[in-house]
């Protein structure tokens, strides 16, 4: 049998993670080292017994056989705080693919070398007496700059340095002789970054604590029972905006933190206001953090080491503060558990939501996800008792759903309106014009791919053999980017044979002229990713619109999320169809979540609301139940869709992503490496006896494709992708592992390979 070897980590501070050092592993560990395990080693001339993490287990030795060290034993594990980090970044490396440097860079904090904030002040060092004494000798002598410094020394103990050369006017120079002369000492602090400052906005005693309702107070002991009874478990709490979702997170951490416990709080970076952190800062007070791409790299690493030492209690922020590493976590709340952004776009791309499970179960926490519109994977999971679900019916604030009108576009254009906004929708916005009501408009561009509709009949083209639409190339065919397939853009429509047959090109934009065209003297803002470029642009649209300063926002799905408008009274949805055409199969899901999203916009406030879904598929279950507001009927519905596609959350699916310089070498790599998964061996595991009838279907994987990419070429680097799809995640890990393997022996130059399991969006 060959030797195996292990690279491993002995100093985890950040700059040494590119140093990994090299070890045999000896007989009795054989079956049990695992990458991301920590072990004991001998290090260095002396052989000092260090701790050191495995990253990388293979076969070849890369150094002198004879004088490569053996590994002295595993550490057990759960001990500290970086341990369980280790072990997290192990288990993303395995479950996502991705090196483990990569994993580590991920679940650790970038160290910085950044200088700490130094505090400065002056302190008296001597008796009041002697320093009157000091005094008189220096009016005497008509010094007048220490003259003033010696009188502040005489009414105050201590002076911030600023002082010196601010207020007081004296020179470094004077401080230095009267140090020296032992009046006074320089002392300084260094102190951690903190970048929650709310000036005279002080924590009002325990904050504002509502009696909770009962439906509230039942989550809240379920959540607290369960984990004092030591077995903490993963909760979805379904309820709209406004039903009290956020009352009871806070809740729940009140009590982990009564329990010497912390908390974690996620949310989408776009939800994460001034607003939601005041109302947590009123709660916790100092004890609350935050962290979001806004914190410079020294304030972020400065978060970590506050929660490590015990500073604060709870942190606040997207994905990433999944890994704050708190010595004692109690609980992960992660609110619109739906959002896409819970996914990471770059390697490793690990979804937040199972990642949090992981840390949960290993730092014994519990997991409460919250969303009004939860994703089908959540949903799934909670029907089949994997999660518990809790359901929030009414919204504790008062005001009603709105009355939703769905409007047929086709019907429109038959009737000779061509104009993009339908007669409802005109009428109804005359309407808030008149009565100087506020009005939304909501462009559902996300996830458009260019795809192909007929403007008279509705028909959208799609793949004969995928059921996703097809997208339009330059080249005048339509392409499906899931299996390749493709065809020439016809010039009628194939069903009814209407010459209207294009893409929905109207942008916001245009939107915003025609609006005006049509209602002069209208007040709009429009935010999209133009508008919002800058740091503070997307807060100050929002506050300019709630100061009413314009009567209808025009937007993309930014506007949907976060922030309540109780100036709103009507939603216009101008085609709902934009996001459900992508050629993607969570396009009925996202278009449901935007839909319900928006039309819950109107009527938070006293006034009844009103929305118009404009559509050209009134019919589609989407638009039905988001205009009815179900969600259980959408979900019902959509899960059989998913069921008989073998997607997520039915079954799994792992894209591999090929880039190179070259299109040729990507094709040929991409074709290598679907023929690479679909080999015999990943195929049919080992199974003895009769399991193997039991779990023969679970264990049938698909491979489809290779294609090109959506996007086929970005910045000169060819992209291409294939599907392996299995009922079973560990499949999906083991054909990845196989592929991994491949890939190494290739020893590739200019072409890369990514792993995405359970895509978001198709590549
Ligand atoms: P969600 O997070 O589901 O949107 P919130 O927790 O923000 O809901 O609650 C919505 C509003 O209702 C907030 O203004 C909140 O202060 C208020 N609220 C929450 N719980 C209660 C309660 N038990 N009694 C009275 N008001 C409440
Ligand atoms: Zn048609
Ligand atoms: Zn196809």
């Amino acid at each position: 049998m060959p030797e195996l070897y292990a690279d491993i980590i002995v100093d985890i501070s950040h700059e040494k993670l590119d140093k990994p050092f090299q070890y045999r592993v000896p007989e009795k560990l054989r079956d049990v080292l695992e990458t991301g395990m920590c072990v004991t080693v001998p290090f260095g001339n002396g052989n000092k017994l260090l701790k050191g993490y495995v990253i990388d287990i293979g076969n070849q030795c890369k150094f002198d056989p004879a004088r490569t060290k053996d590994i002295l034993e595993i550490v057990k594990n759960g001990v500290g705080v970086e341990d369980r980090m280790i072990a997290l970044a192990g288990w993303i490396r395995r479950n996502y693919g991705s090196t483990m440097i990569q994993a580590l860079k991920t679940v650790l904090p970038a160290k910085q070398s950044v200088k700490k904030l130094e505090h400065r002040t002056l302190q008296r060092a001597m008796g009041k007496e002697e320093i009157i004494s000091l005094l008189g000798e220096s009016k005497r002598k008509r010094q007048v700059a220490k003259e003033r410094l010696l009188k502040e020394l005489i009414e105050q103990e201590s002076i911030p340095y600023e002082w010196v050369t601010g207020k007081l006017g004296v020179s470094a120079q004077t401080v230095k002789s009267l140090e020296k002369a032992g009046a006074l000492r320089v002392v300084s602090t260094e102190s951690l970054r903190n970048p929650v400052r709310f000036g005279g906005d002080k924590k009002t005693s325990a904050g504002v604590t509502y009696s909770l309702s009962n439906e509230q107070q039942h989550i809240v002991d379920e959540v607290i029972g369960d984990f004092d009874e030591g077995h903490p478990d993963t909760y979805l709490i379904h309820g709209i905006t406004g039903s009290g979702k956020t009352e009871v997170y806070m809740q729940i951490i009140g009590e982990m933190v009564s329990r010497g416990r912390q908390a974690i709080v996620l949310i989408p970076e776009i939800a994460l206001t001034y607003q939601t952190l005041l109302r947590f800062y009123r709660r916790f007070g100092d004890r609350v953090s935050v962290m979001n791409s806004t914190l410079s790299p020294g304030e972020k690493y400065d978060q970590c080491q506050r929660a490590k030492n015990g500073e604060i209690d709870v942190i606040i922020g997207p994905r990433s503060a999944l890994f704050t590493p708190f010595p004692n976590l109690g609980v992960i709340v992660m609110d619109e558990e739906h959002e896409s952004s819970y996914k990471s776009e770059s390697s490793p791309k690990y979804h937040a939501r199972e990642t949090a499970m992981e840390v949960a179960r290993l730092s014994g926490a519990s997991l409460v996800l919250g969303s009004a519109t939860p994703s089908l994977e959540a949903y799934h999971r909670a029907e089949t008792g994997e999660y518990k679900l809790f359901v929030l019916k009414e919204r504790l604030t008062g005001g009603r759903l709105p009355a939703v009108y769905t409007v047929d576009l086709r019907q429109e254009l038959k009737e000779g309106n061509r104009s993009i906004f339908s007669r409802k929708l005109q009428e109804l916005l005359a309407d808030r014009l008149q009565k100087q009501e506020q009005s939304i408009l909501f462009l559902n561009r996300r996830g458009y791919a260019g795809f192909i509709s007929c403007r008279s009949c509705g028909k959208v083209l799609k793949c004969p053999h995928c059921d996703v639409s097809l997208s339009e190339h330059k080249n005048g065919m339509l392409m499906c980017h899931y299996c390749g397939y493709s065809e020439p853009r016809p010039k009628m429509c194939p069903k009814c044979g209407s010459k209207y047959i294009s893409g929905f090109k109207a942008g916001t934009q245009q939107i915003e002229e025609k609006l005006k065209e049509m209602f002069p003297g209208v007040r709009t803002l429009r935010m999209d990713g133009d508008t919002t470029k800058t740091k503070d642009s997307y807060e100050k649209i929002l506050s300019a619109f709630s100061n009413r300063e314009a009567d209808v926002l025009i937007g993309t799905q930014m506007i949907v999320k976060g922030h309540d408008f109780p100036g709103v009274t009507l939603v216009g949805v101008l085609a709902a169809d934009l996001s459900l055409s992508a050629n993607d199969y969570r396009a009925g899901e996202r278009t449901f979540q935007l839909l319900t999203q928006a039309v819950g916009r109107a009527g938070r406030g006293t006034l009844p609301g009103e929305a118009v879904i404009q559509t050209y598929q009134p019919e589609h279950y989407a638009v039905c139940y988001a205009a009815e507001q179900n969600y259980e009927g959408f979900y019902n519905e959509e899960i059989l869709y998913r069921e008989l596609g073998g997607y997520p959350p039915a079954a799994h699916m792992l894209a591999v992503q090929i880039f190179a310089e070259e299109e040729n070498r990507g094709k040929s790599l991409a074709e290598l490496l679907a023929e690479t998964a679909r080999l015999p061996e990943s195929r049919e595991p080992v199974r003895t006896g009769n399991e193997k009838n039991a779990a023969g279907k679970e264990d049938d994987i698909r491979i489809i494709g290779p294609a090109p990419a959506t996007i086929g070429r970005i910045n000169d680097i060819f992209r291409f992708v294939f599907y392996v799809k299995c009922a079973k995640y560990g499949r999906l890990v083991e054909v990845k592992d196989l592929l991994e393997q491949r890939i190494q022996g290739l020893q590739l130059k200019t072409e890369t390979v990514q792993f995405d399991f359970d895509p978001m969006n198709t590549m």
